[in-house]
């Protein structure tokens, strides 16, 4: 067996120091390899390793305390490290100190200190080889651990913000979903996963993020979702929805968040308003006729002797007028309960339509209370057999033609009401209209006029007294005759309301 050569032993120890540098996690680690292979050439008793900083300052990275010189005692000897760059010894009273500065680079990144008893008169040439070996590959290993805790600081970093900004946005009561542009969730919080939205709920959500995309801005929506649920109180909900474009990486932000309970308030104090404003509005309306009757009762029967006759027929005419009134209020009233009730009944008969348009005409164009309006009737056809209930379709062209006359310009010289009855030859349907050069119904009320209690409340109109119930009833009898009712209007110009019933043959 040949014996081991000076390059032999040079060659494993080469071999195990890359071995332990391998697994090294920790520049401690990187120190206890070089003292392992150290400690194969010399007997060392104690160590002490200084590290050089960014500033160019110095740190005590091991301190053992068995090391016989101080930190400050060890200053020159760090200083010759760095300006010698290369391995030294120097003879102390027993033993002597090894210096092992670490480089990379040209830089000196530690010096090792040992405190080592053999005697200097042993050092081989083998150990020049050691030393100036792990002087340089101990240098590279360092530096790239050192640069390897940057990058895992920086990560950490990173994570502990993230980590922040996740608990974050997971207390907060709004569902919050990140979605990129294949529409893919990214991102969602605690509330949206407590929400756990439904496929119809989510696809609303993908909607809004297609069209953010689209738009390339964030977009607001409301919207009322039916969760199909049995329980009718929890069916409806509303859902408020706002997107925000968040910039690189390019994704969409969506807030969500049941508004329901505010909604339903929303809707209560709505009604509640409307209720109070309503009972004030019928008081008013009932206590005008009834005044009117009362007062002119009264002096017929205080003054009834000393009344000519013409007068008393002019009294008795006003009271039975405001009978009339007092009576159409209360059949307005019993409609709209009937109408909250969902119970208003038809009596389907044929009729002739026509007719029924010349006795409305007939009555406003010879009535008392025609305000100087002119009346119009136009026909294609002198007869029009029609199905529907007839009183209840007089009651809608009477409330028509009264609205055409109360909401008449007073302004305008010549003020006319036209009743049009229009044959549709290719359908089973006729077409009635009630057209006025009235004051008009700007458009952001045209879509509301048809709801309960709704008046357009105008300098205009605010003199005119009504409940705001007549197109709500009108709208609902139409509907129930599964016919429909429009209008179309120009602010200052007129109005005209139109709407279908089913021909008879
Ligand atoms: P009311 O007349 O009792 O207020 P309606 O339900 O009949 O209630 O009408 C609702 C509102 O629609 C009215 O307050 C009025 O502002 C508007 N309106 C209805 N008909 C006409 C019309 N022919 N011309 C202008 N405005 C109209």
């Amino acid at each position: 067996m040949q014996a081991e050569t000076a390059i032999d032993r040079f060659l494993t120890t080469v071999a195990s120091f890359s071995r332990e540098l391998n697994t090294a996690r920790k520049t401690q680690d990187v120190y206890q390899a070089i003292i392992k292979v150290l400690r194969r050439f010399f007997d060392i008793s104690s160590f002490h390793v200084e590290e050089s900083q960014q500033d160019k300052t110095w740190v005590s990275a091991w301190n053992d305390p068995d090391f016989p010189l101080s930190a400050e005692d060890l200053k020159p000897f760090i200083q010759l490290a760095v300006d010698r760059r290369s391995f030294s010894f120097y003879p102390l009273e027993t033993g002597s100190l090894m210096i092992l500065p670490t480089i990379k680079s040209g830089q000196v990144v530690s010096v090792l200190m040992g405190y080592i008893l053999n005697d200097p008169e042993e050092f081989l040439q083998e150990h020049e080889s050691v030393l100036g070996f792990i002087s340089f590959f101990s240098g590279i290993v360092l530096e790239n651990l050192r640069l390897y805790q940057e990058v895992l600081d920086s990560s950490i970093v990173q994570e502990g913000l993230k980590q922040y900004f996740k608990t974050m946005l997971d207390s907060l009561d709004e569902a919050i979903s990140v979605w990129d542009e294949s529409l893919s969730l990214v991102f969602s919080n605690q509330s949206y996963i407590r929400l756990n939205p439904t496929e119809k709920v989510i696809q609303i959500v993908k909607d809004l993020v297609a069209q953010s995309y689209q738009q390339k801005k964030g977009i607001a929506q409301e919207k009322e979702i039916d969760s199909g649920s049995e329980d009718l109180q929890n069916r409806l909900h509303f859902f408020s929805f706002n997107s925000v474009l968040l910039g690189e990486p390019d994704q969409v932000l969506v807030r969500m968040e049941d508004i329901t309970n505010t909604k339903e308030l929303e809707r209560i104090k709505k009604i509640e308003q409307i209720r109070t404003e309503f009972v004030a509005n019928i008081s008013h309306e009932l206590r005008t006729p009834l005044s009117a009757i009362k007062a002119y009762a009264e002096t017929m029967r205080d003054s009834f002797s000393s009344l000519d006759e013409e007068t008393a027929q002019q009294f008795m005419h006003i009271i039975l007028d405001q009978s009339d009134h007092l009576e159409f209020l209360l059949n307005q009233l019993l409609d709209f309960s009937r109408l909250e009730n969902h119970t208003m009944q038809l009596e389907i008969t044929t009729f002739n339509l026509v007719q029924q348009a010349q006795d409305i005409y007939s009555a406003m164009h010879n009535g008392t209370q025609n305000e100087g309006v002119e009346f119009l009737l136009e026909s294609d056809t002198p007869e029009k057999p029609v199905k529907g209930d007839a009183n209840r379709i007089k009651q809608v062209m009477m409330n028509l033609v009264s609205n055409a006359v109360k909401y008449r310009d007073r302004t305008k010289e010549k003020k006319w009401v036209k009743i049009q009855i229009k044959d549709q030859p290719d359908s089973e349907k006729v077409i009635v209209s009630v057209e006025d050069n009235g004051v008009g119904i700007a458009s952001e009320h045209l879509e509301k006029i048809f709801e309960k209690f709704y008046r357009v409340n105008s300098s205009l109109t605010y003199e005119v007294e009504g409940t705001g119930l007549g197109l709500a009833i009108v709208k609902e009898i139409i509907e129930k005759h599964e016919e429909q009712i429009q209008v179309k209007s120009e602010s200052g110009k007129g109005s005209i309301f139109y709407f279908s019933l089913k021909k008879a043959i």
